[in-house]
Formats: C-alpha cells, sequence, structure tokens
C-alpha cells in the first residue's frame, strides 16, 4: 500500500473519495458471506424511488444508518445492508405521461404494451442515476444483492402473497366508494390522501315536497354532486321534519322524485338539519345508501367529468365547471336560498395536489384486521422496538383505527392483478400463472387491468429481497433484520405493512428496531422547498465540502425525535475539521519511522498518561452514545476531543516529548492517531481511510479494522488532574497576552502564587511544557505575588499568576481597550438574557440550542467578571 509522508499538503476530498469509494467497491468489502459464522447485523435500505433524484433526506437516511452498519463491521459482526429502488407506479406514470402529454398523447392512444416499453427504459436509464448518487455518499450497502420491486423474484413473492391472501380470503373484490385521483387517474388508499382545510362554500339548496306547496332546504359544499342524489335525510327526532316522515321531495334540475329517509347519523346541527344523500360521491351517504337500499347514481367520472348521467346539460363538463353551471341554474330557478362561507377539510392527492373525488367502482382489498391484531401485539411486547419510543404511539393510534386496503390502482407500470375474469359466465380465477380458459364454462379469460399498490410490493421488502419464496441461506441468516430507519411520514403506508407482511408470511417479525429520523430544515426550521428557494443540494456540498464534511453535520445535527436545522456553514466548520484532522495527522506521520516503536511504560510522560486516559474515556462514550442512536452526541464527542484535546493539546505536548527523542511519545502519538481514526471512520469514511492506509502497521482497510475499545488500565486520574493545572496556566496566560496585544513570540517571565504543596509539585514538574506551550522564558514560584513591578494578572485553577511584561505596560490604552472589550460583552450579554427570558423561545428551541445559549452566557458573565476587575485595579493603580 502507501508509504509513510506522502499525505498530500492539503487536504482534496474529491480524489480521495473516488479512489476509496471504489476500492471498498473493487474488494467486495461490504459483501456479506451468508455462511459466515460470526455474528449478523443486517438491515434492508429503504428502496429508493427510480424517479427520484438525491435530497437531503436520502443523505440523511444513509448516512445514520451507515454509521451504525460501519461501527458494526468493525466490531465483528457480518453485516448486511441491502440496497434497491421501487418501481414507484404513480411517480412513474406522473412522469411518462407527462412527456406524451407533451407529443399530444395519451397512455391510451399508445396503448399497455408500448407503455410499459417505454416505462422499462427510462428506469433503466433512471434507476442508474440515483443509485450512483447513492455510492457518492459512501454508504456501505452490499450492492451484489441490490434488488428492484419489479425484478423477476421479486415479482414472484408479490403474485404469490396476493394469491395466497386471496385464497384465506384476506384479499376480496368489492363495489366500494374508494379515493380517485382524477388528474393521476387511479384510486389511492385513504393515507395516500393529504387532508387541508379549505375555505370554501355552503349552498342552501330548496328541493320542493312531492304533491305539496312545502319546501325544504338542504346545505351542501358540493352542490355539483345533487345531480346524483337518491335520498334527502332528517334525523328521527328532528322534530323540525317529523311531517317529512315517509314523503318524498323532487330533486331539483333533474326534475326526479327520490325518498326521505331518516337516520340517527344525520347530524341536527349541520346546516338546516336536512341533507341530500348522494351514495355514489361522498363516504358517509356511501353508508347510508348501503343500510337503506338507496340507488348509486354515478354523475361525475374517474376523470372527473360528468356523466350522461347528470343529465344532457351537464354531461362531458368538468366538476369544478359543473358546479358553477349548478349553482347557476339554481339562482335562475330561486332555488339558491342562501350561501355563507365555510371552512372544512378537503382531501388533495399526495402525488398530484388535486382535489381528490369519492369514486365508485370495483376494487380490490386486503381485510386488514387479522393482519393488524398480530402486528399490534409484537410491538406492545416489545419484540419491536421505536426509537425514539414515542412513535409506538402514533403506530398504535393508527393501526387500532385501521381500514381495509384498498390495493388496486388503475396504472399500467406495476405489478398487474393475478385475478381472471370469464367473459360469459363472469367466474373470477385467481393464480400465479395465466390460466387458459374459465374452469367452469370453458369460457375465454380477461385479465384484471390494474396493477397493484406500489406499498403492497414494498411491504415484502425485508423478505422479498433475501429470496422468499425459495427458503435461500441468505433468508435464513439475514431474516429478521436488526434496524429499520426510515422517516416518520411512511410509518403507515411502509413500517406497519412490513410488520403485517413479515409476520404473516415468516411467521417473524422483519426487524427488531426501528429508527425514526428527523426531517432535514432549514436555519430558521422551514422545510426545505423548491418554493421557498432553501434548499441545500448533497450533491453540491459533496462538490464544495466533501462528503466526510456533509455526513459528519447530518451526524451532528441528528438529536433522536427532532428535525434537523441545516446551514451550509456547519458544513464549512466540519470541513475545516477534516483540515485540522489532516493536518494533524501529517505531523504525526512525518515524525513516525516506517515501524511503529512499542510504549516503554517506564517512559511515558504525564501527556500521555493523560491523553491515553481521555481516549479511554471518548472511547466509552461514544460507544454509550452510539448505542443509543446519540449521533449528535457521538459527533461531538469526536469533534472536541480530536480537535481540543488531541489537536490542541496532545500534538503540542507531543511536540516537546519528540524533540527528546522519546520513542514512547512517538509510539503513544501513533496508537492514538490509529484509535481516533478508526473511532471516526463510521462518520468520516474517506478521510479516515487515507491517512490510515498511510500509517505503518495497518492492514486492508480501516472498515474491516476493530473498533477501538475502553483500555482500563489506562484511566487516571492524576494525570488528568495534573494535566488540568498546566492547561489553565497555559490558557490564562496565552489570554493575558491576547488582552495585552503581546505576541505570542515574545517570551516573558511567569510568577506562580504557591497553592497546594501537591498542586504546586505537579506544576513544577510540568514546567518544561508550560515553558514551550505558553511561550516563557522562566516559571518562578513564590510565596507572594510581587507588587509594583506593572505584573499583569490573572487566575488559573488554584493558581494565582503574574506575567512579567517586557516592557511598561500602556496604562491608558489597556484601559480604554478594556472599556471597550467590556462594552461589547455587555451587549451581547444582554441580547442573550432576552433570548433565555423568552419563554417561547426556551419551550420551542431544541434543547441543545438553550444550552448552547446558556453556557455562551455564562462565559461572557464570567469574563466580564475578570476584566470587570481587571480595570478596577487599573484604576487604582494610576
Ligand atoms: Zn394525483
Ligand atoms: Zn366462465
Amino acid at each position: 500500500m502507501n508509504t509513510k509522508n506522502d499525505l498530500a499538503k492539503a487536504y482534496d476530498p474529491k480524489p480521495v473519495e473516488e479512489k476509496w469509494g471504489q476500492f471498498w467497491l473493487d474488494e467486495g468489502l461490504f459483501v456479506a458471506d451468508a455462511k459466515s459464522t460470526k455474528p449478523k447485523f443486517s438491515m434492508v435500505l429503504p428502496p429508493a424511488n427510480v424517479t427520484g433524484i438525491l435530497h437531503m433526506g436520502h443523505a440523511l437516511c444513509f448516512t445514520l444508518p451507515d454509521i451504525i452498519t460501519r461501527w458494526k463491521r468493525m466490531q465483528g459482526f457480518n453485516c448486511m445492508w441491502l440496497p434497491g429502488t421501487d418501481h414507484a407506479s404513480i411517480a412513474v406514470h406522473n412522469v411518462i405521461e407527462k412527456r406524451l402529454a407533451e407529443k399530444g398523447l395519451t397512455r391510451e392512444k399508445i396503448g399497455r404494451d408500448e407503455f410499459l416499453r417505454i416505462a422499462w427504459d427510462w428506469k433503466d436509464k433512471y434507476a442508474g442515476v440515483i443509485t450512483g448518487q447513492l455510492k457518492k455518499l459512501g454508504a456501505s450497502l452490499d450492492w451484489s444483492r441490490e434488488r428492484f420491486t419489479m425484478d423477476e423474484g421479486f415479482s414472484r413473492a408479490v403474485i404469490q402473497v396476493f394469491v395466497s391472501l386471496y385464497n384465506e380470503g384476506l384479499i376480496y373484490r368489492d363495489y366500494f366508494l374508494v379515493n380517485r385521483c382524477p388528474h393521476c387517474r387511479t384510486v389511492l388508499s385513504d393515507i395516500e390522501i393529504e387532508h387541508k382545510d379549505l375555505r370554501g362554500k355552503l349552498w342552501y339548496i330548496r328541493y320542493a315536497v312531492e304533491g305539496s306547496t312545502k319546501s325544504v332546504v338542504v346545505a351542501t359544499t358540493r352542490p355539483e354532486t345533487m345531480l346524483g342524489d337518491t335520498a334527502l335525510a332528517v334525523h328521527p327526532e328532528d322534530e323540525r321534519y317529523a311531517h317529512l316522515h315517509g314523503k318524498r321531495v323532487i330533486l331539483p334540475l333533474q326534475n326526479r322524485p327520490i325518498p326521505v329517509i331518516t337516520d340517527e347519523r344525520v347530524e341536527r346541527d349541520f346546516g338546516t338539519g336536512a341533507v341530500k344523500v348522494t351514495p355514489a360521491h361522498d363516504p358517509v351517504d356511501f353508508e347510508l345508501g348501503k343500510k337503506h337500499g338507496l340507488e348509486q347514481v354515478i354523475v361525475i367520472d374517474g376523470a372527473g367529468k360528468m356523466t350522461e348521467a347528470a343529465g344532457p346539460e351537464f354531461a362531458g363538463l368538468d366538476r369544478f365547471a359543473a358546479r358553477a353551471k349548478v349553482i347557476e341554474k339554481l339562482t335562475e330557478q330561486g332555488l339558491l336560498v342562501k350561501v355563507e362561507e365555510h371552512e372544512h377539510a378537503v382531501g388533495h392527492c399526495y402525488r398530484c395536489q388535486n382535489i381528490i373525488e369519492p369514486h365508485l367502482s370495483w376494487q380490490w382489498f386486503v381485510r386488514i384486521k387479522p393482519l393488524a391484531d398480530e402486528a399490534i401485539r409484537v410491538v406492545e411486547n416489545g419484540s419491536i422496538e421505536f426509537v425514539p419510543g414515542n412513535w409506538a404511539k402514533t403506530y398504535f393510534e393508527w393501526m387500532y383505527n385501521i381500514h381495509d386496503w384498498c390495493i388496486s390502482r388503475q396504472l399500467w407500470w406495476g405489478h398487474r392483478i393475478p385475478a381472471w375474469y370469464c367473459r360469459d359466465c363472469g367466474r373470477i380465477m385467481v393464480a400465479m400463472e395465466a390460466p387458459d380458459k374459465c374452469d367452469k364454462c370453458g369460457g375465454a379469460l380477461d385479465q384484471d387491468p390494474d396493477v397493484l399498490d406500489t406499498w403492497f410490493s414494498s411491504a415484502l421488502w425485508p423478505f422479498g429481497t433475501l429470496g422468499w419464496p425459495e427458503e435461500t441461506e441468505d433468508l435464513r441468516t439475514f431474516y429478521p433484520t436488526d434496524l429499520m430507519s426510515t422517516g416518520f411520514d411512511i410509518i403507515f403506508f411502509w413500517v406497519a405493512r412490513m410488520i403485517m407482511m413479515g409476520l404473516k408470511f415468516r411467521g417473524e417479525i422483519p426487524f427488531r428496531q426501528v429508527f425514526i429520523n428527523g426531517l432535514v430544515r432549514d436555519l430558521k426550521r422551514r422545510k426545505m422547498s423548491k418554493s421557498e428557494g432553501n434548499i441545500i443540494d448533497p450533491l453540491e456540498m459533496i462538490d464544495k465540502y466533501g462528503t466526510d464534511a456533509l455526513r459528519f453535520t447530518l451526524a451532528a445535527l441528528a438529536v433522536p425525535g427532532m428535525d434537523l436545522a441545516l446551514s451550509e456553514e456547519r458544513m464549512a466548520g466540519y470541513q475545516a475539521f477534516a483540515n485540522k484532522i489532516w493536518n494533524a495527522s501529517r505531523f504525526v506521520l512525518m515524525n513516525l519511522k516506517s515501524e511503529r516503536p512499542t510504549v516503554r511504560e517506564g517512559e511515558i510522560s504525564l501527556a500521555d498518561r493523560w491523553i491515553r486516559s481521555r481516549m479511554s474515556a471518548v472511547t466509552a462514550e461514544l460507544s454509550a452514545s452510539l448505542e443509543q442512536y446519540k449521533f449528535y452526541e457521538a459527533a461531538d464527542l469526536l469533534y472536541h476531543f480530536i480537535w481540543h484535546e488531541f489537536c490542541d493539546w496532545y500534538i503540542e505536548f507531543a511536540k516537546v516529548g519528540l524533540r527528546e527523542a522519546n520513542a514512547t511519545t512517538e509510539a503513544v502519538l501513533a496508537d492514538v492517531l490509529d484509535r481516533i481514526l478508526r473511532l471516526l471512520h463510521p462518520f468520516m469514511p474517506f478521510i479516515t481511510e487515507e491517512i490510515w492506509q498511510h500509517l505503518p502497521g495497518t492492514g486492508r482497510s480501516i472498515a474491516l479494522a476493530s473498533f477501538p475499545v475502553p483500555e482500563a488500565g489506562w484511566k487516571d486520574e492524576a494525570a488528568e488532574k495534573t494535566m488540568a493545572l498546566v492547561q489553565a496556566v497555559t490558557v490564562e496566560t496565552r489570554t493575558i497576552r491576547a488582552e495585552n496585544k503581546i505576541a505570542p513570540k515574545e517570551k516573558l517571565r511567569l510568577i506562580v502564587k504557591t497553592a497546594s504543596r501537591e498542586d504546586t509539585a505537579a506544576l513544577e514538574a510540568q514546567a518544561v511544557s508550560v515553558l514551550a506551550l505558553a511561550g516563557l522564558t522562566s516559571l518562578e514560584f513564590a510565596a507572594v505575588l510581587p507588587e509594583g513591578e506593572g505584573l499583569l494578572k490573572g487566575v488559573a485553577g488554584p493558581f494565582e499568576i503574574g506575567l512579567v511584561p517586557g516592557k511598561p505596560a500602556d496604562l491608558g490604552q489597556e484601559r480604554d481597550r478594556l472599556e471597550r472589550e467590556l462594552a461589547k460583552l455587555e451587549a451581547e450579554a444582554e441580547k442573550l438574557e432576552r433570548k433565555l427570558g423568552n419563554a417561547e423561545f426556551v419551550a420551542k428551541a431544541p434543547t441543545v440550542v438553550v444550552a448552547e445559549n446558556r453556557s455562551r452566557l455564562a462565559e461572557i458573565q464570567a469574563r466580564r467578571e475578570k476584566l470587570g476587575q481587571n480595570l478596577a485595579g487599573l484604576t487604582r493603580s494610576s
């Protein structure tokens, strides 16, 4: 492999990422072995939409589980993380039909075969785009096991599940009122509908009572549906309408009589208390219609156009044009009594955002209750755990109120429903393979034209991808999987259904834990969207800051149960972190011989003992954070340890040791860097691989190296305590220098007032290091700090210290400077106090942000106090 000392001068992520990304693939490092005897850790990746373009949500959804997988792999697990793509029926239809429309074509015009040919071409061309982009993120996926929801084996699994559920009576066909998107021209399941409050109107329409001069007024939000009314309903105990019981009213515009029915479900305080009943176009009316045996008149078709049944004046009109015309006609005839403003929830298609239309038609359904019961139980008894745990509540709420699932879609791209209808006797045959004739009358058969809901197939993802229905080795080794990482928005669409199907067809849960990640938002916590212009594109960020910086940013922001407030500044900050690591590593590598020296315990210095003690503590804390998926905590630990302890202090100490040619320091330096790289690898895989490969005595890939464990023998409280003294004196000396604008190069004397014998002796023993770190000519101890030498004073831990200035300080100038500085600090403190005094901010802002603000305020207050004292001292002495 590489030789030492040839690490490039500056870190350039691009070539490094390309090199190692390719290396990992070529070497097949992430290809799992189903025969391995190691404990397994398996995951299936939520299949990416073939229409997809990488966005920040993907980046998050890949980075966090990749951190876990790489960590587990380094811990010796046989990791299998399976990638794949989803055929995304509706999304693909929308893309292709839009293109057809541009050429004046429709899918019906070109026909099913031609449409599917275009869809396959399109899939072959674009599925690679999203997988290529995913590879850039460095996710350690097993690409040898990549699957597609419409590949041959997976399709067979889908059909087998359909057939077997049908044979058990858990799939049935029914003439039912379902949600239909007139734009996408397919029905949708209940959860594919987004309800939005719209400001609409409530129209009051007068219906004449048959054979009488009386009339009754009904209120409706959808006047166009009145053309399909087949009854008028009142509450049985509503005395206002008792005289109508058993009567009929005349449906305006259609001039046909419809019965008045009574039903307890009528809300007496809605509108006038009398309601029109349109069984074919409203879910409540549909139920009423079934109960009372009402006729179902369809006046709006699947494309949102009025049918012949709506009458010659309306037939062919769009539903909204028909509404206007109905209102116009009713007004002309004096039947429109009044109009009120009315806000109400209206269902919209989750794909195209058009208003959905209740639609009566033959559809296929999954009888869900028997499947749901078991799926509720496995979460209740803890077999499956949601992280964070409160998501289980959301899951239960939905599962307890679950409705049968409409799975047929009037689309072509997808798994075609394996049902055939006899042209002669109407018999329905459901089978794995197409039957050639009706098994009852021998008549010719037609296959159901519809395909299955895309979520029906993705529900089988955890076992369908592993070779089911064959009893494969993969299935035996890797099912159930260990972790499912996904967004909260698909808990119902996907997570719940995978649990139901896994239990039904494998008799086992599909995964043990469900990690729900937050949404990636902008710094003001707004959703990223094209219209807001606040999208941060992950590919652009990778280009600018490197993949490692992007990954580290996402991890650092991932607080369980919270959305992420992303900014480019954070990425720039972590790019600087990568550079810091790079430079520190170059220093270490330049000082290393080609072989790793060994530590001689007798020669070990205070700094060596200290960094080992800290290293071991951080290793333990990091593992604890990862066990709990506290990515932000893990990232924060690494950042501070690497930057502030390893780079800022240890390397500085090591320079002193290296000057003395201390082989043990060299050994500790190399060992600590090695461990740091391995701890950081799951977060920043590329830069760590590059540096690690330059370290002498390492192996094939850091991805396969062992994850560091805490070393019990390294804990050293005495070293940590002494180190704290050295750091305090050094930091305070540097602060005094900075405050007095004394160049770091100017070597000065430092006088330390003795504290306890133990502390004084400990500091004295480290004099060589303090001299070097604080830029001193001498370190002197005195029982009392001398007066009258213009000593620049400060406090460092238990010590009072005084820096002897090289030339007399200009007191007036110093006073002005202190005053200016104080004013600045006061302004900032005031701002923070105001913010923290705002109850709304404290309640709404993430706890980490509030804590950051608080600690910043405390910092400012401490500094203010110190400067204030210095200023008072100056005023006294002048
Ligand atoms: Zn739609
Ligand atoms: Zn037949």
